[in-house]
């Protein structure tokens, strides 16, 4: 066993710890709460464990791992708490000193730092460990494989696709109205190239120049979320650099999970003098797609409503909660839809995707799926909209597993190129 923290090593920044009143104001936000009614299983016990953890009161084993890593990360009690509890920094530090300190179970291990961190950052590796799930599922052969691996292979799209983008895609509409980058992201690069380019496209429409730089690389978010901190900060430099040189007026991102990270490149690198002040610089930068296109005059002008089926919005975790973006995506649906938007009982309730929760803990993201179908079924709705790829994937599976094959669960961009389009 790891000695216990001395006080120059403790790990929880101890006035963000106490910060938390134990008011509990936040367990009804709280999915895992919601599913289980535990009191380790909300914000407010986890921060508890943590401190335990910390002060020595707890042993860094199953029972108070088990309780953190069960915490989906959605941040829904960030924006329950009334004192400000900064419960995503708590977390990712507590999960960094669990991956040094605990040991986990030969799969867990492989599972975290073999299948993901060294498949899911790179498109290449990806696509190569793609071809035989998606062959397996084409001819039905998925059937005969153990539950876990029927439900991870439930998430992959049979007929993704990977697209290219160009390096420069210039403004298409007669107002030129400046230049941005564009974040393709790993996920959304191997498994919704459609949904980048329609990105694009809506940028080009609106008068953006979109740069995309070959060189960018992984976001971080995958490491960040995991524990392992370090590698988050290598990808945010390697970003950093990569972006700063080529000036934009902003740096566009239509995935709600790396947007939040991307955001948080200050933050992540606030130890490090050299790397500090450009990541802040960097982070201001960074918009995700509904909240530039939303903006006065940055819509493109050909958005027309002509929706004759009820269309719902799932809120993405992550676009809703760290980067409190819940009107923008809204008002662009509401102009294509207009009365045919319904809201979605619970939006704002985590689907279980997680980023890779629903690989890590299978049993509690399928809860959250089966909840998050029933919800949707409730609204009558044809179309469900979202902003981020993990979501999308989760709740189409889950429609698929409830049998509603005829709801489509669309990107954004996808949903607003279509319609402009007439498609
Ligand atoms: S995290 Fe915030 S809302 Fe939750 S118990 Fe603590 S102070 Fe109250
Ligand atoms: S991040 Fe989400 S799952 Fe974790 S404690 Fe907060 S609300 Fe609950």
């Amino acid at each position: 066993m790891k000695p216990p923290f001395s006080p120059s090593n403790r790990f929880l920044d101890e006035a963000k710890a106490l910060a938390c009143v134990h008011c509990g104001l936040c367990l009804g936000a709280c999915p895992t709460y919601l599913e289980t009614g535990n009191e380790n299983d909300s914000p407010r016990g986890r921060i508890y464990i943590m401190r335990a953890l910390q002060d020595g009161r707890l042993p860094m084993a199953d029972a108070a791992v088990r309780h953190i890593d069960l915490c989906l990360g959605c941040r829904a009690c960030e924006v329950a708490c009334p004192s400000g509890v900064q419960y995503g920094d708590l977390l990712e530090a507590t999960r960094e000193q669990i991956e040094k300190r605990y040991s986990r179970s030969a799969f867990q291990t492989f599972l975290r730092r073999t299948a993901i961190e060294r498949v899911f950052p790179y498109p290449l590796r990806m696509k190569l460990a793609l071809f035989p799930a998606q062959w397996l599922k084409r001819f039905g052969m998925d059937r005969f494989l153990p539950k876990f691996a029927r439900e991870a292979l439930s998430l992959i799209p049979v007929n993704a696709k990977s697209i290219p983008l160009p390096e420069l895609s210039p403004a298409t509409s007669a107002q030129k109205q400046g230049r941005v980058g564009f974040i393709r992201g790993c996920v959304m690069s191997v498994l919704f190239g459609d949904t980048n380019a329609s990105s694009v496209r809506l940028l080009n429409q609106a008068g953006y120049d979109v740069l995309t730089p070959k060189a960018q690389g992984c976001c971080g978010a995958l490491y960040a979320h995991g524990g392992n901190l370090q590698r988050a900060r290598e990808c945010a430099r390697h970003n950093i650099e990569v972006f700063e040189k080529l000036g934009f007026d902003a740096i566009i991102i239509n995935a709600a999970g790396c947007g939040s990270t991307l955001k948080e490149y200050g933050h992540l690198l606030h130890d490090d003098s050299a790397w500090a002040e450009r990541g802040r610089q960097f982070s201001s930068k960074v918009k995700d797609l509904t909240e530039w296109l939303s903006q006065p005059g940055g819509e493109p002008s050909n958005l027309r409503s002509q929706i004759s089926d009820l269309v719902t919005y799932h809120d993405a975790c992550h676009l809703a909660h760290p980067q409190r973006i819940t009107q923008p995506p809204r008002e662009l649906i509401r102009r294509v839809a207009g009365r045919q938007f319904v809201e979605l009982p619970e939006s704002d309730v985590c689907c279980g995707s997680a980023g890779t929760y629903n690989l890590t803990e299978p049993e509690m993201a399928e809860r959250l799926q089966q909840r998050k179908i029933e919800n949707i079924l409730k609204t009558g709705a044809r179309t469900v909209v979202t902003t981020n790829p993990g979501c999308i994937l989760q709740i189409r599976a889950g429609l698929d597993k409830a049998g509603a094959t005829g709801i489509q669960v669309l990107h954004i961009a996808d949903f607003l190129v279509a319609t402009a389009e007439g498609k």
